[in-house]
């Protein structure tokens, strides 16, 4: 398992890598404030607040759920302990996040910030990702795994993987197959001649839904492992690769390298 939840407690896993090159441009552009989406729980969103608090941004969240306030989860707490300023809209309006009408009208409201797209999901993001391989040693392995979710981490990995390597997405999501299509369209040649799957069995009813079966296996995990994993995505991906090794998916001597993207902050949704 290449072990991303350790780089930094809140600016976790992969979202430290979609932010990256987004934080170098925004510095580029003397842009003093960053402003981003999430919905409550939402890793980047503290990923954003945290990244920004150290390197001198003000940030701004746009939050989904109007009905919300800053301290209806432990992350939007986190996020405005880091001095993110938070504003909660109607789901109708967040559904306009990437609408220019809405756009403009966030870049007069707040003096033209920086603009990060949810999740950390646009080119800059990506080409974060395609340094996340860099951090493991390739030829061990003949198969690499990661959670998905509007899959840049796994287009980055696509992209960056060396050749003889097959490469398994975990959707997160439900009827996510629409993704195999968007991920497709956003290879350039080299990331055409990998080999690479999107999984879409393992979503345990949808984004954020858990079970009974998900919450038991990854307390079963950590009992064996002593690695925490994350209800959301990667305790989904870590069942599914369970479970293939068990239907016999993989060929007797793979070798399959996990990533560990972090979200660990959204377990404590667990205990509230
Ligand atoms: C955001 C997130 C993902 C999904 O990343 P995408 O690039 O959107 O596919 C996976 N794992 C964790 C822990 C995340 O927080």
């Amino acid at each position: 398992m290449l072990r991303l939840d350790l780089l930094h407690d809140e600016i976790s896993g992969n979202k430290w890598f979609k932010l990256k090159y987004n934080l170098e441009q925004a510095q580029k552009e003397k842009k003093d404030t960053i402003l981003t989406f999430g919905g409550a729980w939402s890793n980047h969103i503290v990923a954003t607040a945290a990244a920004c608090d150290l390197l001198g941004f003000k940030s701004i969240g746009i939050i989904r759920g109007e009905e919300l306030n800053e301290d209806s989860s432990p992350s939007l707490i986190l996020a405005r302990g880091h001095n993110m300023q938070l504003y909660f809209v109607s789901r109708e309006l967040y559904g306009e996040k990437e609408d220019p009408g809405f756009i403009d009208y966030l870049n007069k409201e707040f003096y033209q910030p920086y603009i990060i797209p949810e999740g950390g999901n646009n080119d800059l993001g990506i080409k974060g990702c395609k340094e996340i391989l860099s951090f493991c040693e390739q030829e061990k392995y003949t198969h690499i795994c990661c959670a998905v979710g509007a899959g840049a981490t796994l287009t980055g990995l696509i992209e960056s993987a060396s050749m003889n390597l097959r490469l398994l997405g975990f959707s997160a999501l439900r009827n996510a197959d629409y993704l195999k299509n968007k991920i497709e369209k956003s290879l350039t040649g080299y990331g055409e001649n990998i080999s690479w799957k999107l999984i879409t069995d393992y979503h345990f009813g949808g984004f954020a839904k858990k079970t009974p079966e998900l919450l038991e296996f990854m307390r079963d995990f950590y009992e064996k492992n002593k690695i925490v994993l994350d209800f959301v995505y990667t305790a989904k991906m870590m069942f599914g690769i369970n479970d293939l090794i068990k239907k016999e998916y993989f060929s007797s001597g793979s070798r399959i390298l996990a990533i560990h993207t972090g979200g660990l902050q959204g377990n404590k949704s667990l205990t509230v």
